[in-house]
């Protein structure tokens, strides 16, 4: 198994250096040079097992023998050992054909521990069969800075520095990150907003010698392991819900477009998968665009469902590629008009592609607060902010009853306490890996928003850490 860019232009490459590499040379991201099918029957084989077991043999034809698959099943063992269901993603039947996933039951309560726990593992593995070592930078407005510090932290090959904007994250999510004791993991309190954070790990990527002489890394949601690793719950999904005899639909509330690509990967190796309905909020750049093929950038709005407070999506770029004949240079063009323009039209023929299996809807913070006190009301599930809007848009968008319909829940409730009191004038129960942290000393460094000072205290931390 190789993989070759979407701009066409970067050398492919074998699984372990797409792990570590993350964006193409040329700017573009990997997929695979071909999708691993599975047979109808192959895919009945994999039911009854456990999860990890499940998802180690979906994802084992993506590795091309570059990791063995014995130590893989360990790693991937591991990496859902600390959920707190054993069933890892457990499965809620509602009425009407309608299913939620649950996909928030590791150490951050949000989806994105399904992939991170395992990519964090992966890293390490790698670099340390290869005598490397990094160091990730990240900056965070909230959520995936603490899945990235809970999937690094206590690795032998990996350093992390995150950045959130000082007083501007929730103290869940303040805490969620800060509380971590491993001694290879920083956090860093910028006195700027989000944007500045932001803007200062690009500033630490594009300053050479740092980068070069620190071994920048990202674990961001463009990288093809955190893809993968999502890929095995839309087949856990169909396995429960029946023999395969019948297609299912996915909702997936949707940000930078990764989750829902994974259902989309999932189709190309063989599920029947009947739709894929995706859910904006005001943030609908992706619902015009299924709408009507053209996508055009607006300015961000802040909502109640700030992961998906997003305009380009990045993973967007992998449909691209197969929209247009996985031509890489016609991909390139697009993206530039895009950067360039904030405009990307396709031609009739390409947009129309995407009917069968794609539909989309928004919801904006009104319509989602009515939403939540409407399934409360109805089945006494509080759902999350992000998680309604996958849900409802699921409902508007699902064209055949008798196909069911399975919706992703991707935050635990309780990390939008305000929200859902906002919806419904109460709160969700707080579990017990929440109620933990307010008795947990935090360890964080507040820093100007200046770059030079962020680099200097990234490089006296690990220096002072070699040397002790
Ligand atoms: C990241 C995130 C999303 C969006 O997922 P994408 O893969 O970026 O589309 C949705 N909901 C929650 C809670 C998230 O953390």
């Amino acid at each position: 198994m190789r993989y070759i860019s979407t701009r066409g232009e970067a050398p492919a490459l074998a699984f372990d250096d797409v792990l570590l590499a993350g964006l193409a040379s040329d700017g573009g991201l990997y997929v695979p040079e071909a999708w691993p099918l599975f047979s109808l029957a192959e895919l009945r084989a994999l039911s009854g097992l456990a999860y990890p077991e499940l998802a180690c043999r979906v994802m084992l034809p993506f590795l091309g023998g570059a990791i063995a698959e014995g130590e893989f099943a360990s790693l991937v063992r591991e990496a859902y050992a600390g959920f707190d269901d054993e069933r890892v993603v457990p499965l809620k039947r509602l009425g009407q054909g309608e299913c939620l996933m649950e996909l928030f039951h590791g150490p951050t309560l949000a989806f994105k521990d399904l992939a991170l726990q395992l990519v964090g593992r992966l890293f390490d593995h790698v670099l340390e069969r290869r005598g490397e070592r990094v160091t990730i930078v990240g900056a965070t407005s909230g959520d995936t800075g603490s899945a990235a510090i809970a999937a690094c932290q206590g690795r032998a090959s990996i350093d992390i520095f995150i950045l959130h904007p000082h007083g501007r994250v929730s103290e869940i999510q303040r805490r969620q990150m800060t509380t971590v004791a491993a001694e290879n993991v920083w956090n860093i309190a910028i006195e700027g907003s989000f944007d500045d954070c932001q803007d200062l790990v690009k500033g630490m990527f594009n300053d050479r010698p740092f980068r070069e002489g620190l071994r920048l890394s990202a674990v961001n949601s463009i990288n093809w392991a955190r893809i993968m690793a999502q890929i095995p719950y839309y087949i856990w999904a169909a396995l429960s819900l029946g023999g395969l005899e019948r297609s299912i639909a996915f909702a997936v509330p949707t940000g930078n477009f990764g989750n829902v690509y994974a259902g989309y990967a999932a189709r190309e190796m063989g599920l029947p998968v009947a739709q894929l309905i995706i859910g904006s909020n005001r943030n609908d750049i992706l619902t015009r665009f299924f709408e009507s093929g053209v996508m055009e950038i607006r300015a961000v709005e802040p909502t109640l469902s700030p992961s998906m407070d997003i305009q380009v999506s990045s993973n967007f770029e992998r449909l691209l590629f197969d929209l247009l004949g996985r031509d890489g240079s016609r991909v390139k063009e697009a993206m530039a008009n895009l950067r360039k323009e904030g405009h990307l039209e396709l031609a009739r023929a390409d947009w129309q592609k995407t009917r069968p299996l794609f539909s989309s809807a928004m919801l904006d913070d009104e319509a989602t607060l009515r939403a939540i006190a409407q399934v409360m009301r109805e089945t006494g599930e509080f759902l999350d902010p992000h998680s309604v809007i996958g849900l409802v848009a699921g409902r508007r968008m699902r064209r055949d009853q008798s196909v069911p319909l399975v919706a992703l829940l991707t935050a635990h409730p309780a990390k939008f306490p305000d929200a859902i009191a906002r919806a419904i004038g109460r709160v969700p129960p707080v579990p017990a890996r929440l109620q933990a942290l307010a008795g947990l000393e935090e360890k964080y460094t507040i820093l100007p928003n200046s770059l030079s000072e962020v680099e200097g205290f990234v490089r006296a931390a690990l220096a002072k850490r070699n040397q002790g």
